[in-house]
């Protein structure tokens, strides 16, 4: 029970990459706040199998892209469980099209969930990490970030930043004992992955070494080390886990 008494908020926890990190963090002791923004009874099912199998969890609903919400909310939770020890920024969209065809709001949206929703978590979670000196932030970027995709330029863009992000702040929240770190997935059997053409899958399945999809518990192992005491001394890292598709 390695994360016993500790407290965790995982976003876009209701789904794919994000529940396997809420089970996992909660199957070792864990109390899991289980965040997600529209997938009510998606989120209820993560909730019913984290507490059937012992773990303790609660529901939070929230868009990580409203500053203001955030705030109130891990600031909510900071109060109630007496801090925060884990957070994991998981939740991200994708709005897939070539540059030029590219909408505005299509750009927005994405910088606004995928990079702004990890600054806006951070920041807020930061506050009470700071005061109790403790903290470990783990944010997903993606193999896209580190590579580019041809028509993803707003997921790529913004997936890049993270990594930024987490090298600022890893740097800044040091000296307070919160380390900040990144995973970095390839390419991962879930929703975001499921409407992919079947020829787009068979061409990355013939480019990764390992010769198969990372599945999400794949992530959450190394998410779940990197939330651990036995990571105390890793920091500002991007740890890759894509099958040798980018090394
Ligand atoms: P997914 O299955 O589509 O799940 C996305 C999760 O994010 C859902 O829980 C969703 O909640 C939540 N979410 C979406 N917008 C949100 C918002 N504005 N505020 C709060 N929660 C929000 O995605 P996934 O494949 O597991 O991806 C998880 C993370 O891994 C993402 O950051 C993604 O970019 C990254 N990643 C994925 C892959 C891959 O191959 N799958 C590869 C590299 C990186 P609802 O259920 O309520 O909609």
């Amino acid at each position: 029970m390695q994360f016993k008494d500790k407290v965790a908020l995982v976003t876009g926890a209701s789904r794919g990459i994000g529940r396997a990190v809420a089970v996992e963090l909660a199957l070792h002791g864990a109390s899991v706040v289980v965040n997600y923004t529209s997938n009510e009874s998606a989120a209820k099912n993560v909730f019913k199998e984290i507490e059937s199998s012992g773990g303790k969890c609660q529901l939070c609903r929230f868009d990580v892209s409203d500053s203001l919400k955030v705030q109130d909310e891990i600031s909510k939770i900071g109060e109630e469980y007496g801090g925060l020890h884990i957070l994991v920024n998981n939740a991200g969209i994708t709005k897939d099209g070539l540059l030029l065809r590219m909408k505005d709001e299509d750009w927005d949206r994405v910088l606004s969930v995928d990079l702004k929703g990890v600054f806006n978590c951070t920041r807020a979670a930061a506050k009470i990490m700071m005061k109790q000196r403790y903290g470990r932030i783990v944010n997903i970027t993606s193999v896209v970030g580190e590579m580019g995709n041809a028509g993803q330029a707003n997921y790529s863009a913004a997936k890049a930043g993270i990594i930024g992000l987490t090298k600022a702040t890893a740097k800044e929240l040091a000296s307070r004992g919160v380390t900040v770190n990144a995973v970095s997935p390839g390419f991962i059997e879930t929703d975001i992955t499921s409407g992919l053409p079947q020829n787009v899958k068979e061409r990355y399945l013939e480019v990764i070494p390992l010769g198969r999809f990372g599945n999400p518990q794949d992530v959450a192992k190394i998410v779940a080390f990197l939330a651990s005491d036995d990571a105390s001394y890793i920091t500002g890292e991007v740890v890759r886990v894509n099958g040798g598709l980018y090394t």
